[in-house]
């Protein structure tokens, strides 16, 4: 309702500043940016929440802003200002104590959502609903723009085409209650209303609030008008609020000749959306109304012709139906399909899972890997390592994992191991690798020296590398490529600190750390990537982030890789959760539908704990 009529919002925040005493403080176009700004955003909301998108940032921005409508429509009822809210635009007008109670009621219904915000059904996957949130956002500011330069695509004021304003102003007359009292044309002879409503045939209204403030790119062309109507013999006037002072100026600039006649300057902002407007009447019926910039043209033609036989002097057909079959077609409409294509898509996926592997529950890991891998840090000599490494391989030969299994040790233990592990059965990868090819670095160890041991992975971006020794996600991106070069599969760390995540700031973090390091690559190369979640609040601390917590972004995770990528490659990435992860917390999170292993630290140590999380797969 606000958007379709950008000037009647800025109207309505300029009555609320005026209120305040701050109208003087404040220029036009930043009011007119407000208006453009607040409609969008109600709008986007609304959005949001009907297709349950950010459900949980988004209602408690509804929260907030309910909480700040509230306040200002009780203090509006309380001191009675303004007359009317402007909640939904001229289109259903409120006192201001049912403004106040509807907001009540929207607030009460606002913290009901945010208390459960997941209660809300997804009508959009994760992944396709930037398109919705982008598709919607570019037609509100289309809408809002278009009705700024035209006029609003649906009038809900007294003088919308079709009004008869003879019979409107005549009821007036009579004393009943009317838009209308404040519709008056006085002209240097008096006041001329009557004449003026009463007249049959054609007449012109040019509408300009204030003359010094007009756009006067189309004068011409309402001059050209002006003249039509002498030679026919229509009336026309100029209907203002400036003072003669003003009248005089527009005059020289313009070479007006048409008579200027007073009205009062709220009617003549409501009668016409524009600076100058015109209005056309016939028989006293407002029956066309064009905004300065849409001023239709007379040809050369037209110019000798009467106005019934023009198309302009006939009542226009684009009646509110087909006004809103166009918004049906060029939103609603494409909205649906895509909601259906969505729904489509995921049921035809769930139902493709449900036949290959009725009773796996963890349907969505048919293309990708399962891995679970272990990061050895700096524990364990060579001796030490070199016992596990061999245990590990007899178990696991025995015994056959249902997953892909990596170990990734010390530099000095990865030549050693290599000799004897079975590589089919246990990937052997390094926790690190430098961020230079080669050269004076002392004590690096370079991405072809790893590859060399007969390693093939490569641990990058742990949480304790970032913080203990300052690895920036421009560093990491080095590193990722180098590794690449030298055919080392990377399993990428990504993962948010406690503050971080009691700030809600996790989405976020994750985010910037992708974008930092690896989306940069190719498709073909960000497929060789494993991503390890790994909240830093719960390395090594025995704290795990709940199953919930670590699938909700997993599934964050996978769609902006299926933002960046396309959603084959966010299905095909494989994305490990790390922290604290044991044997037995691990068939809880395993049974996640976005997590696709483990990488684990402490528990590695031990080859019958790191069997016990590896034999999760298997339950
Ligand atoms: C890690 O450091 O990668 C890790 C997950 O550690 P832990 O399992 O000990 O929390």
């Amino acid at each position: 309702m606000k958007a379709v009529d950008p000037l009647g919002t800025q109207y309505k925040i300029r009555d609320y500043l005026n209120a305040m005493h701050l109208g003087q403080y404040v220029p036009d176009y930043l009011t007119l940016g407000a208006s453009v700004t607040i409609s969008a955003m109600e709008f986007l909301i609304g959005i949001c929440l009907l297709f349950a998108i950010h459900r949980r940032l988004v209602s408690k921005f509804l929260v907030v802003l309910m909480s700040v409508w509230t306040l200002l429509t009780l203090w509006l009822a309380l001191t009675d200002p303004i007359s009317d809210c402007g909640c939904f635009g001229d289109a259903i007008v409120l006192t201001n104590w049912q403004t106040f109670w509807k907001n009540v009621v929207l607030l009460a219904a606002a913290i009901l959502v945010a208390l459960w915000p997941k209660d809300m059904a997804r009508m959009i996957s994760l992944s396709n609903q930037w398109i919705v949130f982008n598709y919607s956002t570019l037609f509100i500011l289309f809408i809002a723009i278009w009705c700024l330069y035209d006029l609003p695509l649906f009038d809900f004021r007294p003088y919308h085409v079709g009004t008869n304003l003879r019979e409107g102003w005549q009821e007036m007359m009579e004393g009943q209650d009317s838009p209308y009292a404040e519709f008056f044309i006085d002209s240097e002879d008096g006041d001329i209303t009557e004449e003026v409503l009463n007249s049959e045939g054609y007449t012109f209204l040019l509408v300009s609030p204030h003359l010094e403030q007009a756009d006067d790119s189309q004068l011409d062309r309402i001059n050209e008008w002006y003249e039509y109507c002498t030679g026919q013999g229509y009336p026309f006037y100029c209907l203002t609020a400036s003072s003669g002072q003003a009248i005089s100026r527009w005059q020289d600039i313009t070479g007006a000749e048409y008579p200027f006649c007073n009205t009062d300057e709220i009617t003549l902002k409501t009668i016409v959306r524009s600076n100058p407007g015109l209005v056309l009447l016939k028989d006293g019926t407002v029956i066309r109304k064009w905004s300065h910039n849409r001023l239709p043209v007379l040809s050369e033609k037209d110019s000798v012709q009467p106005l019934e036989r023009h198309e302009i002097g006939q009542m226009p057909n684009d009646s509110i139906p087909s006004k809103i079959a166009m918004l049906l077609l060029w939103f609603v409409l494409p909205l649906a399909l895509l909601t259906i294509a969505d729904r489509l898509w995921a049921w035809s996926r769930w139902l493709r899972k449900k036949r290959i592997n009725p009773l796996n529950k963890k349907e969505e890991r048919i293309m990708r890997k399962k891995i679970v891998a272990g990061n050895w840090k700096m524990n364990m000599n060579l001796q030490d390592g070199i016992a596990l490494a061999k245990e590990l391989n007899e178990t696991l030969k025995a015994d056959k994992p249902n997953c892909g299994v990596v170990i990734c040790t010390p530099f000095i233990h990865l030549a050693s191991i290599a000799q004897f592990l079975d590589q089919n059965i246990i990937g052997l990868g390094a926790e690190n690798c430098a961020d230079k090819e080669k050269g004076a670095f002392t004590g690096e160890v370079s991405a072809e020296m790893v590859k060399s041991t007969g390693a093939q992975y490569v641990i990058l971006g742990h949480s304790e590398r970032r913080e203990y020794y300052k690895e920036t996600p421009e560093i990491l991106k080095e590193k990722v490529l180098l590794a690449q070069k030298n055919d080392l599969k990377v399993i990428f760390c990504i993962g948010e600190s406690l503050e971080e995540r009691e700030a809600g700031k996790q989405n976020e973090v994750v985010k910037a750390e992708l974008e930092g390091s690896v989306f940069n690559l190719s498709e073909e190369d960000f497929r060789k990537i494993v991503i390890a979640y790994e909240p830093i609040w719960a390395i090594g601390t025995g704290k795990t982030a709940t199953a919930e917590q670590a699938e909700e972004i997993h599934a964050y995770i996978r769609s902006i890789i299926a933002e960046k990528y396309g959603q084959a490659v966010a299905d095909d990435t494989t994305i490990l959760y790390g922290g604290s992860c044991k044997a037995s917390n691990a068939p809880e999170l395993f049974a996640k539908p976005d997590i696709d292993g483990g990488l684990i630290g402490g528990a590695s140590l031990k080859a019958a704990d790191f069997k016990g999380i590896i034999d999760a797969w298997k339950k």
